[in-house]
């Protein structure tokens, strides 16, 4: 008999919600273990400190990559108990329908092996449980209405509303509009990498009960380094704690370690059939600087407050990247006497196809960490941004816009997405439609990295929503 039921390596949103779901469909007698590389690293500590985690993320992977006119790339996450939920700024817009079916309807990238309607009954589920302030209207079909209520949007987001009804809304986000017995309401600080005001959804202040679970056992400061595979089967894996190896036996194996790590760990234990480790990629962004006649910028209520779509969906997809249009009331200033606030950002976040060139391997000179190969973002995603700077003063004409500036590409999103594929040809994807390897049979591998195309929203309650479905299903 193994040691576990489930061994979940990670503890950030995929196997969090994995193992929460378990916990309300599996038996009663279960036992699950979690194994967390990092510390718990309390909220307060983290303001404190002004970090999310003592572990440097940049230290824990090699970056070989080819600087792009001045640019260059960078991938950003948290190593430490509730990974991502820590430093993630909470935004949580479903993707589109068409989001999945790029390749049908586009004839680019890949398209999922499940669609927009088997997600919408788990989407929902956890829009309830985060506790989602978000609008009454949104461009996602069938929706149930969010818990809480939206946000205050700015002058700029409301201009831009009169102007889009249909296709401009207050952002969903996991930043609370009213205090709740977990998080305070949040106020618009703007600096919701670490949350002074422990406002935002994270998986230490919203997932209590689940750690709390007498079937559950976490583990911190436990490297996994390997999954144990013979015959086929994962029979568990081999960690590292207190400087000592471990080994532990469980009837199924989650990997759920982001999108560098769940490759790497995947090379490391002998599992390199399929495309494992190719197509890393994310969204990029642009900021553009609104300078208005007249026109206040910057008061919202929370840190993000509009989604504008008017450049997102169409035949465009085709060729040039999907842009999502990100309202920010993050306060930014002009130094003009009296008119100070007559400014606002809009983030610009543009989709990418995954490529094959850009990939995770197992460091050649240094086996114990990832090594990222990345060229550079696609000339589809150059496209899209291309495309929004051309198209981007047609869609504020309704504002009292006097110039608009744009300032560099940013070097990260922080949503490293795509490089252990789902799908249903093993040629071209690693997991099957429920994420299990389509090798090892008793093997999850869950996150972003399962991602086949990204499109330019904000992939996390998609991540949540896919591990809710599965560990519902399994
Ligand atoms: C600054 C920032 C802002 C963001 N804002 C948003 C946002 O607004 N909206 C949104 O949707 N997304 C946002 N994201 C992305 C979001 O954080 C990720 O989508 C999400 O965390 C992915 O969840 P995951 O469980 O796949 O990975 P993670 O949350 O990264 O969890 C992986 C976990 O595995 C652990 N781990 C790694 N290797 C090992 C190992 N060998 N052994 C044991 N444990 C291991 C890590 O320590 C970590 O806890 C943001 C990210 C960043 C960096
Ligand atoms: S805007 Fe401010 S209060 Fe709201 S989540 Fe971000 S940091 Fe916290």
């Amino acid at each position: 008999m193994a040691d576990y039921d489930i061994v979940f390596v990670g503890s950030g949103f995929a196997c969090s919600f994995f193992l929460r779901k378990r916990l309300q469909v599996g038996p009663s007698r279960a036992r699950y273990l979690v194994l967390e590389r990092g510390p718990v690293y309390p909220h307060e500590k983290q303001v404190a400190d002004r970090r999310n985690s003592p572990i440097v993320a940049a230290d824990t992977y090699r970056l070989e990559t080819e600087p792009r006119d001045g640019f260059t790339k960078s991938w950003l996450f948290t190593i430490g108990f509730g990974g991502g939920s820590n430093c993630w700024w909470a935004g949580t817009p479903r993707m589109l329908p068409s989001d999945f079916e790029m390749r049908t309807r586009y004839g680019v990238g890949q398209d999922w092996p499940l669609s927009y309607d088997d997600l919408v009954p788990y989407y929902a589920e956890i829009e309830q449980y985060m506790q989602i302030s978000g609008p009454t209207d949104s461009p996602f079909p069938n929706m149930t209405p969010y818990p809480l209520p939206p946000h205050r949007m700015t002058d700029p987001d409301y201009a831009l509303k009169a102007a889009f009804s249909d296709q401009y809304f207050n952002q969903p986000t996991a930043r609370a509009s009213r205090p709740l017995d977990t998080r305070n309401q949040c106020c618009a600080n703007g600096v919701c990498h670490i949350c002074p005001v422990d406002a935002k959804f994270t998986i230490m202040n919203g997932m209590r009960e689940v750690y709390a679970d007498p079937r559950v056992t976490l583990k911190t400061e436990a490297q996994v380094l390997s999954v144990d595979v013979e015959g086929g089967v994962a029979k568990g894996v081999v960690y590292s704690e207190g400087g000592k190896e471990h080994r532990v036996t469980g009837d199924t194996v989650v990997v759920g370690a982001n999108a560098i790590f769940n490759p790497y760990l995947l090379l490391r234990s002998g599992l390199d059939s399929g495309p494992v480790g190719q197509g890393l990629h994310e969204q990029g962004s642009v900021r553009a600087l609104i300078y208005y006649d007249g026109m206040e910028g910057n008061n919202g209520s929370t840190s993000v407050t509009g989604h504008g779509y008017m450049l997102y969906d169409g035949e465009h997809r085709r060729t040039a990247g999907a842009a999502l249009l990100e309202g920010w009331n993050v306060p930014r200033f002009r130094p003009d006497f009296d008119r100070w606030t007559q400014i606002s950002e809009l983030y610009i976040v543009v989709e990418d196809l995954p490529q094959e060139i850009n990939r995770v391997v197992v460091d050649p000179e240094d086996e114990t960490r990832p090594l990222i190969r990345y060229k550079s973002q696609s000339e589809y995603f150059y496209r899209g941004i291309e495309r929004v700077k051309a198209e981007l003063p047609k869609v504020l004409s309704s504002l009292p816009v006097e110039r608009i500036e744009y300032l560099p590409l940013n070097p990260t999103e922080g949503h490293t997405q795509g490089t252990t594929a789902f799908g249903t040809d093993p040629a071209t994807s690693v997991l099957d439609r429920e994420m299990i390897h389509h090798d090892v049979r008793n093997l999850y591998v869950v996150g972003n990295s399962v991602f086949p195309t990204g499109s330019p929203a904000n992939p996390t309650l998609t991540t949540c929503a896919l591990v809710t479905r599965s560990a519902e299903r399994m």
